[in-house]
């Protein structure tokens, strides 16, 4: 038997696995991420290795492969199990053992010591509070945040008043102006944590969160660790269950990570966890360096951090005694990492848990189909939340059909009622928020008569026009000629949907004329800080309207938003993939989420041409649960995830003839594999087809679709396929990827 063993973890390159003999004595007590002791070099020197893999063969000359001296005697270290988990990843989601590693394994890099700037208070507690009170009369809303922020906390980085309480250079000249504050630049042991401000909120948990953290703490007292799924509404208080369970492990001397999506990662949810769990809470996020990133790994291995927040990545936090893994959003589709190992993190972090015996919990307002099937199925613990911590109201939502608008001759991309909405908004003073459903927007053809829309006889996902004139099928490659006429209804409003965040802007500007209108999207948001700036200018009331993309839909409250307006929900719908329905629920949910969250009730406007489309009627009841009974069913008739599994084989090479031979090939191939798996229930092999897009930069791209009941028929062929692309060298030119149930 033979093992390879990986010696410098923490190398930049981290790129060499060396194989060794096991000695027979050795070869029953041998597991993946052992530290072993080998010889090394001409010299010999003993020195310490951790193992990636067994096998029976050996790549090298038998005669030169050294033997394992011995399993180091330290015992179990973090870095053993940080390594079998990888060795999880690479068997579970496919790529190399170097990639699993450098995912999972903190990775030390050079960097020079930085320069921060941070802001003091000068001000005394009571001057300060005067002053705030000043602000607020003037109705100065940056200056009054950022002084109620300094009397929270009176030493402030830069970084987190800018990007997190939106606050401006200027403002902050000003107040320095004014002797309120002093701009110091220190050099910084590179630790984002500043001192928690402010005390701890006392609240008095609702009955449905007493509940939830009881069955916790009853269970983890009993040392079971289970996955809990908490679907509690946006403000049922789940932020506050997660904390309480925190506070129960971390008692216990453990330590926990908690993973939000970096834009729901706020100031106020950074601060909420300060408060409670003071500096030994670490954040991790795309704004920290390598080289602090690496700080925060290490210092979370000393044992100085009980709680690290971030986002997918801080899953791999090197804790010494890991109590709790809390996914929040967890419908999230950046929990699924888009490089190789493409690993979800949901499921790894149910793996590590299970491997470190601790407990997972998910929390959404709307779950993902996966996270609520497992639930149902028993793998997970439902708890449920149906109402808000403070009673206020959801908001009302009202679809609009835009064949109707049409008919009675509305060509205006705004409905009669939402026009009306903005007036009276406008009238009162009120915010409004104008949504473009452009997520994935993919060229699919609809009938603004009927709102028909042209898909795949096979796939029931849409079809998408291309450049040359046909409708494509991106799952099974199914093609026929753009159409002129509605087959349903003979109408010749038919052909793909145009229109941009650009063109609602100056049609609301023309027809608003005084309304202060601001705009977000992918043009407006380019610069570094575009993206904060302009949320920043919306909270500040210094704009009425605020027209963009699903970009707009998360993250941020705005008490004063009392209207949304959705335009063309369905777009979503129809971007050729089998979540779309999912996604659309989620986005219209959430956007109507985002009326009325201060004290008055909100509205919200949904626009359609497919009214009766389940995803978007149960959008507009607020219904989850029907939502997701119809949409099981639909992913169970056509055999999709959760209630099958996908593999998707992505090919790419720059030879288009060679891409389109290797992919027949591959898939011949696939098919002889499927037949021998067939006894392990049917394997259904689709493809190749187009991803999407077919060509990035002169790379040509395929996939082969792969459906079968069981994930691990899926790992088996997509061992067998690595094998086969191994040892055939035409394959060597193209790039073969795989892809577990792709999002
Ligand atoms: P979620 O995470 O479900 O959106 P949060 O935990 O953020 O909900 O709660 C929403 C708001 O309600 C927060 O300001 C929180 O402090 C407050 N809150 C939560 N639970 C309670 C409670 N039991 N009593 C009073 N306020 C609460
Ligand atoms: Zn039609
Ligand atoms: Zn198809």
């Amino acid at each position: 038997m033979f093992a390879d063993v990986i010696i410098d973890i923490q190398h930049e390159k981290l790129d060499k696995i060396f194989q060794y003999r096991i000695p027979e004595e050795l070869e029953d007590k041998l597991t993946p991420g052992m530290e072993v002791v080998v010889p090394f070099g001409s010299g010999n020197r003993q020195i310490k290795g951790y193992v990636t893999g067994i096998s029976e063969t050996c790549d090298y000359d038998l005669s030169k492969v050294k033997n394992i001296i011995s399993i180091s005697e330290r015992g179990v270290e973090i870095e053993t199990k940080l390594i079998a988990l990888a060795v999880w990843m690479k068997e579970n989601y496919g790529g190399t053992m170097i990639q699993a590693l450098k995912t999972v394994l903190p990775i030390k890099q050079k960097e020079n010591a930085k320069v921060r700037k941070r802001l003091r208070l000068l001000l005394d507690k009571e001057t300060g509070e005067r002053q705030l009170h000043y602000y607020l009369e003037k109705n100065q809303k940056a200056r009054a945040r950022l002084m109620a922020a300094l009397l929270d906390d009176p030493v402030l980085e830069y970084e987190l008043v800018t990007k997190k309480l939106n606050v401006t250079m200027p403002v902050i000249r000003a107040l320095e102006e004014q002797g309120v504050l002093a701009l110091e630049s220190r050099q910084v042991f590179r630790d984002p944590v500043k001192k928690a401000g402010g005390t701890e909120q006392e609240i008095t948990f609702t009955e449905e969160q007493t509940r939830i953290i009881r069955a916790f703490r009853k269970d983890y007292r009993e040392g079971l660790r289970k996955t809990y799924l908490i679907y509690g509404v946006t403000g049922s208080g789940k932020t506050e269950v997660y904390m309480e369970m925190i506070r129960t492990v971390v008692d216990q001397g453990k330590q926990a990570i908690v993973l939000i999506p970096e834009i729901a990662l706020t100031y106020q949810t950074v601060m909420r966890f300060y408060r409670k769990f003071g500096d030994r809470v670490s954040i991790m996020n795309s704004r920290l360096s390598a080289g602090e990133r690496y700080d925060q790994m290490m210092r979370a291995r000393e044992g100085k951090v009980d709680v690290m927040i971030g986002p997918r990545s801080a899953l791999f936090t090197p804790f010494p005694d890991l109590g709790l893994i809390v996914i929040d959003e967890e419908h999230e589709t950046t929990y699924k990492s888009e490089q190789t190992p493409r690993y979800h993190a949901r499921e790894t972090a149910i793996r590590r848990a299970e491997m470190e015996h601790a407990g997972v919990v998910l929390g959404s307002a709307t779950p993902s189909m996966e996270a609520m099937y497992r639930a149902k199925h028993g793998e997970y613990i439902l708890f449920e939340m149906k109402n808000r911590s403070r009673m206020q109201q959801m908001a009302e939502v009202y679809t609009v059909d835009m064949r109707e608008e049409l008919k009675s001759g509305n060509r205006s991309i705004l409905s009669r009622r939402l026009q009306e909405l903005i007036q009276d908004r406008l009238d009162k003073g009120e915010q409004i928020m104008l949504f473009l459903n452009r997520r994935g927007y993919s060229g699919f053809v609809s009938c603004r008569e009927c709102g028909h829309v042209i898909k795949c006889p096979h796939c029931d996902v849409s079809l998408s026009v291309h450049r040359d004139g046909m409708m494509r099928c991106h799952y099974c490659g199914y093609e026929q000629p753009k159409i002129t006429v509605c087959p349903e209804c003979g109408s010749h409003y038919i052909g793909e949907f145009r229109a941009g965040t650009q063109q609602i802007e100056d049609i609301v500007k023309e027809k608003y004329a005084g309304a202060r209108v601001l705009r977000m999207d992918m043009d407006t948001t380019r610069s570094k800080d575009s993206h904060e700036k302009i949320l920043s200018a919306f909270a500040n009331e210094e704009a009425d309207i605020l027209v963009g993309t699903q970009m707009i839909v998360k993250g941020h409250d705005f008490p004063n938003v009392t209207l949304v307006g959705v335009l063309a929900a369905d777009m979503s719908l129809y971007t050729s993939d089998y979540r779309s329905g999912e996604r659309t629920f989620q986005l219209l949910t959430q956007a109507a989420g985002r009326a009325g969250r201060g004290d008055r009730p909100g509205e919200a406007v949904i626009q359609t041409y497919d009214p009766g489309h389940y995803a978007i009627e149960t959008a507009a009841a607020q219904d989850y649960e029907a939502f997701y009974e119809e949409e099981i069913r639909y992913r169970e008739l056509m055999g999709y995830p959760p209630a099958e599994q996908l593999l998707a084989v992505l090919i790419s090479g720059e030879d288009e003839a060679l891409l389109e031979k290797g992919c027949h090939y591959l898939k011949e191939y696939i098919l002889r594999l499927a037949a021998k798996a067939g006894h392990q229930g049917e394997v259904r092999v689709i493809g190749p087809a187009s991803p999407g897009i077919d060509k990035i930069k002169d790379i040509f791209r395929r996939v082969i679709y792969i459906k079968t009941e069981r994930y691990g028929t899926l790992v088996g062929i997509k061992d067998r396929v690595e094998k086969y692309i191994d040892i055939n060298p035409g394959f060597d030119r193209m790039r073969i990827q795989f892809d577990f149930n792709p999002m």
